[in-house]
């Protein structure tokens, strides 16, 4: 047992390397574990001070006669701090990397925060009055159009949504102000606008979700599977007032894209002021008020992306977590933790209940469903009458080819296009960006080449191979089909939108295109202001990434095609059917979400996709069977824990020679157990920057074995070995 302690004191100072040692004295010794709050004489100061162990070690680093003993370490009633850190900890445990990382993702660094007196807009104008002064607008005043139509349907709106979402400026606000549009008041902070509840009177379906959940014991978790407009949204409403009215707090997990003003609003019309919100555009002083508020009971609903899950409420009674298999929900940085994994943790620890909502829940969350881990709560159709799931159809790029059509837009989606370009209605052309160059596919006969051992993609090197990043077999690149002997056996390489573009413009040079990816949207500002361009219809054909295809909804898109759907299924990754599912069962969404029927079209080389298949029927269920059916065929997760690390380092031998014995290490410590490690091989990116990159794999069917592994490595990392290692788990 640990003879020292290093203990934070301030675990809101900006830098949390300031540890100070004590000694850790024998009766406490068993309750000294990292992240135990503890409490140490500090300084002069007579009070014991609160502190938080983030490290043990059994040698003293001054003269150990010096070092004070921890004065407690209480193991009750623990804060709401407390528990910020004990679930760091977990972090910690589950994903890797060290204390300090998992801290700072929970815990902020403190800001400065400047009291703000609370602020509210309100419309001076009848709601007619303001209709008419709206239509005077010029086209470009595309926020101050946003603001009028706001205050038609809300009386009040606070002055922090107004200028951060709905992106106006004080001169702009107050130059209305001044013509009588609207005023600006403060208001006491304590005045609190309450809302007006729920407006729609619930469906069967929707009503029985609510009650389901409500009725629920604490730490119960459901999945709400619906269709985009099926009614999630007014479900979660229902069960926050509820939660709200017995004094907890609810977090309101939304993906920051899907995270619009007209979302924040449906909440805010709600529960008026109990409702706050955080972005990451926001200043991390605004966000940190936010905490506060949140910390001293001034509100009671935190809407927001990743980040917003540890918000500190004391009395949490809810997560939610919308679009739960959006991938932004996994951190890109260490811990690599993702956040669906982590809202169950908090609610565990705090007897919180969680909803996890979604079209197309992912894989892994399905599965849980079926092991009766979690609840499963279905609405079938679409809310609102009238609105219907759009028409979908695959085209068969393969019947292109053998028509002599090597354009990328086939000749059944160019006759909708200028279909719809007569009737002007607007079409959205999706082009699947999560591709990957390399893979090697037929264009004939939509034969592609997998690895034998792995059943994903090959990827094409320049030296006229083709290898398996997962296992490492490689086999040589032969330029004819092995499967009808065609000669369009080639790698596919990444088409940009901006490509797409200029074909696009000169097939329909009487179209105005719209292009939007991350070259036209470096700001946020370019991205709001492409898509208020084209919901306003000053565009006729919208081309674009996924960014186009998650959450938005024009009402005059009648047709979206889908340009190459095999892009996605090519990745190497075990994962890439459900990638694609998604993907093209959202854009199917995009289509026809108001009255006028929508139309959908699937342009493919492999039609007979159980990915392609399923979401042009959106028929979820059908995709999911398949799909769990492969991953247990071949171990993949949910069915078995896949652990990731990565190594990478500038020196290739060396890399090479340390993730060999890092393997040998591994598999010393679980083989045992039945645990299968694969490879080393060399990463996806094999050298990015310099830097070489080698790939271990660990599978195993319980995660305690994946989580043992990677704490072999990491204490093998803290040996003499020097390689970076970063870990993933599933
Ligand atoms: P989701 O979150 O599943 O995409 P929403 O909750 O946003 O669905 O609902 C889609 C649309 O249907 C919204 O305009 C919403 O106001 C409306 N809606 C939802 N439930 C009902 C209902 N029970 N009656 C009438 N309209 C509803
Ligand atoms: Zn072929
Ligand atoms: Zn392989």
């Amino acid at each position: 047992m640990a003879a020292y302690a290093d203990v934070i004191i301030d675990i809101t100072a900006p830098t949390l390397d300031r540890t100070f040692q004590y000694e850790i004295p024998a009766e406490l010794a068993p309750r000294a574990m990292i992240g135990a709050p503890v409490a140490v004489p500090f300084g002069n100061g007579k009070a014991p001070r609160r502190g938080y162990i983030v490290g043990l070690s059994d040698e003293p680093k001054v003269d150990a006669a010096k070092l004070r003993p921890i004065a407690d370490i209480p193991d009750r009633d623990l804060s709401i701090e407390d528990s910020l850190v004990s679930l760091a900890r977990q972090i910690r445990e589950r994903y890797g990397g060290s204390l300090y990382d998992a801290l700072r993702v929970v815990i902020p660094s403190r800001q400065k925060v400047q009291s703000v007196p609370k602020r509210i807009v309100k419309r001076a104008l009848t709601v007619t009055e303001l209709v008419a002064a709206a239509e005077k607008l010029t086209a470009r005043e595309t926020a101050k159009a946003r603001l009028y139509k706001a205050l038609t349907e809300t009386e009040e709106i606070p002055y922090e949504l107004v200028t951060g979402k709905l992106k106006l400026t004080k001169d702009a606000l107050e130059k209305a102000a001044k013509e009588g549009i609207l005023t600006i008041e403060t208001v006491e902070n304590d005045a609190r606008s309450q809302g007006e509840g729920l407006t729609v009177t619930l469906n069967d379906e929707q009503v029985a979700a609510a009650e389901a959940v409500l009725a629920a014991p604490p730490e119960s978790v459901f999945v709400l599977h619906g269709i985009t407009g099926s009614g999630k949204t007014e479900v979660y409403l229902r069960v926050i007032g509820d939660i709200v009215a017995q004094g907890k707090q609810v977090i309101v997990l939304i993906p920051e894209i899907a995270l619009t003003y007209q979302t924040v609003m449906r909440f805010y019309r709600c529960f008026g002021d109990k409702v706050a919100f955080v972005h990451s555009k926001m200043s991390a002083g605004d966000r940190y008020r936010m905490r506060e508020r949140a910390r001293k009971g001034e509100i009671s609903i935190m809407i927001g992306p990743r980040s917003a899950l540890f918000t500190p409420f004391p009395n949490l009674g809810m997560l939610i977590v919308d679009e739960e298999h959006e991938t932004s929900y996994r951190s890109e940085s260490t811990p690599r933790y993702h956040a669906v994994a982590v809202a169950v943790m908090r609610a565990k620890m705090c007897g919180a209940k969680v909803i996890l909502g979604s079209a197309t829940p992912s894989t892994e969350t399905f599965y849980k469903c079926e092991s009766g881990e979690y609840r499963l709560l279905t609405l079938t159709k679409r809310a609102k009458e009238g609105a219907a799931l759009p028409k979908a159809e695959i085209v068969d790029l393969r019947e292109e080819i053998a028509a002599h059509n090597y354009s990328v837009i086939s000749r059944r989606l160019r006759a909708a296009i200028t279909d719809r370009l007569a009737k002007k209605e607007q079409v959205m052309l999706f082009l699947n960006r999560r591709g990957y160059a390399g893979f090697v596919s037929c264009r004939a006969c939509g034969e592609t080449a997998t690895c034998p051992h792995c059943d994903v993609s090959l990827t094409y090197h320049n030296d006229g191979t083709l290898r398996c990043h997962y296992c490492g077999y490689r086999r040589a690149y032969e330029k004819t089909c092995p499967s009808c002997g065609s000669k369009f056996y080639l790698p596919f390489g990444r088409s940009g939108t901006q490509k797409i573009e200029e074909l696009v413009a000169k097939e329909f040079p009487t179209a105005r295109v719209l292009r939007m990816d991350a070259d036209t949207t470096k700001a946020a500002e370019d991205y709001e202001a492409i898509l208020t361009e084209f919901a306003e219809g000053r565009g006729d054909i919208l081309i674009g990434t996924q960014m186009i295809v998650k959450g938005h909804d024009f009402p005059k898109v009648t047709l979206v095609g889908a340009l190459a759907a095999d892009l996605s299924l090519g990745v190497p990754e075990y994962n890439s059917a459900e990638r694609t599912f998604d993907l093209l069962a959202q854009a199917a969404g995009r289509a026809g979400r108001d009255r006028i029927p929508g139309e959908v079209i699937i342009q493919t080389y492999r039609p007979e996709h159980y990915a392609v298949q399923a979401a042009a029927t959106a028929d979820y269920r059908a995709f999911y069977d398949t799909e769990i059916a492969f991953r247990r065929s071949c171990g993949y997760p949910p069915v078995r824990h896949l652990l990731t690390i990565v190594g990478a380092d500038r020196r290739e031998a060396f890399l090479e020679s340390a993730m060999d014995d890092l393997a040998a290490a591994v598999k010393a410590a679980v083989a045992a157990d039945g645990a299968v490690v694969i490879g080393p091989s060399p990463a996806l990116l094999r050298k990015k920057k310099d830097l070489f990159y080698r790939v271990l794999y660990v599978k195993h069917g319980d995660v305690s074995v994946c989580v043992r592994a990677k704490d072999v490595a990491e204490g093998w990392m803290r040996g003499e070995r020097g390689v970076g290692l970063t870990f993933d788990v599933d």
